[in-house]
């Protein structure tokens, strides 16, 4: 593409980038992002094939997860470090194989400073992060240069590996932001004080990395534009930071969004897409280098409005491109309804970050195991009956299908999806509509019969050499009295709308589902997560600054819709089996609409009045006008026992398997797996 000949749909994605020494293809990077196969010299070949894949799918500039320049750097023990040179070797492998499909990758030098999770963690002064049990040593003098020097030694070893260039991670409240932050510098030497002296340790980075490297080196910056606690930045001293690094010798800026600490999501699902570009906006005008926008960008349409509005010059996905590696590619073709989309679940990525696994993605098994899930075609095609088109069926039709097998998928209901129809209905889990939409474009490419209106019996499926049950769940039937009283509800015709609700409702059971469910009663009307200036009020976010530092402002939440109980028998904390960064997220939205989250709870009966409970000894009756039963799964499959006399190959899959501590994950991995062995 070029300025005379622009691209038909997304002109401002596709344009390239001239960065006067190298020009860019089109204006997508690939952000950095943690996979756990950077920790191990084992991996790299695994970590070469994943990249290689985004390369040939065609992203513009990538930008590996984060290396520490040294031990203190850490951000767990042995974790990914480039510090020496005979570590610099096993990164050809990484930077050959993007290169050999013509695309260019940086390195992001990350310093953990206090999130390091380990004793030997340094900081500029001692004071110990709220999210982790380990307090930093407070760097001296010849400290804080010895780290100056590892940045610059470690850039110079990327660039040895043939690397294009570096990325010096200034944000998300690692070393870096640590120095630059009021909240946690209380230094009064030359790196400690005012603003300039605050900030003299990035810069000095950044100019030493620049003089190394030489002019035709690409070093991108990553400053946090919003830090989002406390004591972090004002606004002036963020663009005096954007100045400073530019004049210092960046080549790019991209921009950083709250610290890990932070009280206020800026990545999961429920945060609106592109909620954040407009901080990057604001600064663009008072700088010249180019700008990087990110966060909750995971779109075609959505990357095309941020830089045509002329907020950032390009933008920066991460787990959109773990998705689909081919995300660049489709939207380049305008194939923008096959791309398969990042929900923002954190499930498979983050979640498994946390958990010290190896990163994937929930719609996407393959990423991070491309070496070893693979859909090659088959040599013996079969014809294949899928009952259930849910997550675990859908993967599985589709893959089995392209793979060359014969694929029939029936489902009872009118539309496909399972369990994602009523998931998308809760507010903050519209994402999952565009799951749906992969799935039905790709059950059309892969030529997958599907009967829907259908439900499948013994009968029906005769002649089939494979028959994958994916029948999903029941819900769990609670043995309570009254349970049969008309209060009682099933979470299914809530969601649905087949029962509407009084003003005052108790949730039985406080899993995944019952937290959708309250997320689902207590608001009405359209969903903050469509609109980014409500959400903002919602969460305290100001990106005019005010006068507060970090961007905070005090939080203004909706009134809630009902009064809501949500229950649980286990006592203690509600919600401990949601997922890791995404846990604290759902308690604070519910506690901010003032949920009644009780736990240690004895369901005693409900009756006309309501529902009467024992908690830590006493009897309570919550006169509610509904109680809606969220208590748990069974695996749904009868026709297991009705396919016991036929001579074929019956595989069960997704929540007809197993339903305890059934996710999305489970069953797209489960039903991938399957048709990649069929
Ligand atoms: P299902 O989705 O239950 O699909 C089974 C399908 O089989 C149904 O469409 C049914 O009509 C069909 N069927 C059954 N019997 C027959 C038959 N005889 N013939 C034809 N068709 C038949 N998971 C996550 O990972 N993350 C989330 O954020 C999340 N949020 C959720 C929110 C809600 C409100 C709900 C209800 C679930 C949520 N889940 C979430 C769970 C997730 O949706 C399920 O784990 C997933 O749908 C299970 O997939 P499945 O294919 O095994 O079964
Ligand atoms: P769940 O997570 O297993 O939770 C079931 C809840 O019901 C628990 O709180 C349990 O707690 C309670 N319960 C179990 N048996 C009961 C009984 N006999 N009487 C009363 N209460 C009972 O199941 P779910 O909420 O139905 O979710 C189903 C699946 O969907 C899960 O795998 C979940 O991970 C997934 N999902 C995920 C998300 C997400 O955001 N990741 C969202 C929705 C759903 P006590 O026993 O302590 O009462
Ligand atoms: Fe996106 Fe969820 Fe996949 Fe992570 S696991 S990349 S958040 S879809």
């Amino acid at each position: 593409m070029t300025a005379a000949n622009p691209h038909p749909l997304y002109p401002h994605l596709f344009a390239p980038l001239d960065l006067g020494f190298c020009t860019l293809p089109n204006r997508v990077l690939m952000g950095s992002m943690h996979t756990g196969l950077e920790d191990h010299a084992r991996d790299f070949p695994k970590l070469a094939a994943y990249f290689a894949e985004r390369a040939a799918g065609g992203v513009g500039l990538i930008v590996t997860g984060g290396f520490s320049p040294n031990i203190a750097g850490w951000l767990k023990p042995f974790g990914g470090t480039l510090g020496w040179s005979w570590q610099a070797r096993k990164h050809r492998q990484v930077t050959d194989a993007v290169h050999a499909h013509g695309s260019r990758i940086c390195l992001q030098i990350l310093h953990a400073g206090r999130y390091g999770y380990h004793p030997l963690q340094v900081a500029p002064s001692r004071i110990k992060s709220p999210i982790n049990p380990f307090t930093p040593r407070a760097l001296s003098a010849r400290g804080v240069e010895r780290q100056i020097q590892a940045f610059v030694d470690s850039a110079r070893l990327a660039r040895d590996a043939g690397y294009d260039g570096v990325e010096v991670m200034g944000s998300e409240g690692y070393l870096l932001n640590q120095f630059t932050a009021p909240r946690t510098n209380g230094r009064d030497d030359a790196f400690g004080g005012d603003a300039t002296r605050r900030m003299r340790f990035a810069v000095e980075i950044v100019r030493r990395i620049r003089e190394a490297c030489g002019p035709d080196f690409i070093l991108i910056y990553r400053l946090s534009m919003i830090d989002l606690v406390d004591g972090g930045l004002a606004w002036d001293e963020v663009v005096a930071q954007a100045r400073a690094v530019e004049a210092a010798g960046a080549t790019l800026v991209n921009t950083g969004i709250g610290w890990h600490e932070a009280r206020v999501p800026t990545i999961s699902t429920s945060v609106p897409r592109g909620a954040f570009s407009g901080i990057t906006a604001r600064l663009k005008p008072e700088v010249a280098l180019p700008l990087v926008t990110t966060n909750r960008i995971n779109m075609p349409t959505v990357a095309e409005r941020i830089l045509a509005a002329g907020d950032a010059d390009m933008v920066s996905m991460a787990r959109p491109l773990l998705a689909d590696p081919q995300w660049v590619a489709k939207a380049r073709d305008a194939r923008t309804d096959e791309i398969n989309t990042c929900i923002a679940c954190n499930q498979a990525c983050l979640d498994h970050v946390f958990e010290n696994k190896r990163a994937s993605c929930l719609v996407n098994p393959r990423a991070c195991a491309e070496t070893e899930l693979n859909y090659a075609p088959t040599r013996e095609p079969w014809r294949v009956a899928v009952v259930g088109a849910g997550p675990a069926g859908l993967a599985c039709a589709t893959i089995a299908a392209e793979r060359g097998h014969q694929v029939t998928l029936f489902d009872a209901a009118s539309a496909i999806g399972g369990q994602f129809n009523l998931a998308k209905r809760i507010p903050g889990k519209e994402e999952f509509h565009e799951t749906l939409r992969y799935f039905a474009r790709r059950i059309e490419q892969t030529g997958v019969e599907l009967r829907l209106d259908t439900r499948a019996d013994a009968a029906a499926l005769s002649g089939f050499d494979h028959i994958v049950l994916a029948t999903g769940i029941t819900p769990r039937v609670i043995d309570l009295p009254g349970a049969d009283h008309p209060k009682v509800v099933g979470y299914r015709d809530v969601l649905d709308g087949s029962v509407a609700v009084g003003a005052k409702v108790a949730i039985i059971g406080a899993g995944g589902i019952g937290f959708d469910v309250a997320e689902f009663l207590v608001h009405e009307g359209p969903s903050p997560a469509l609109d980014p200036a409500r959400w903002h009020a919602e969460w305290g976010v100001d990106l005019a600054y005010g006068d507060n530092r970090g961007g905070l402002a005090p939080a203004r939440p909706e009134p809630p819709a009902r009064e809501i109980w949500l229950l649980q028998r286990s006592p203690g904390k509600l919600g401990g089996k949601l997922g890791k960064t995404t846990g604290w997220i759902h308690r604070a939205t519910l506690k901010a609409k003032r949920v009644h989250m009780l736990g240690g709870v004895e369901y005693l009966g409900v009756d006309e009045r309501g529902l009467r409970i024992r908690r830590d000894g006493e009897e309570q009756l919550l006169a509610v006008d509904h109680v809606v039963v969220c208590a748990g799964q069974e695996p749904f499959k009868p026709l297991v026992e009705q396919l016991g006399g036929f001579n074929v190959q019956v595989h069960v899959i997704g929540g007809a398997d197993v339903a305890a501590e059934l996710d999305a994950k489970r069953a797209i991995d489960q039903g991938s797996r399957l048709a990649a062995a069929l």
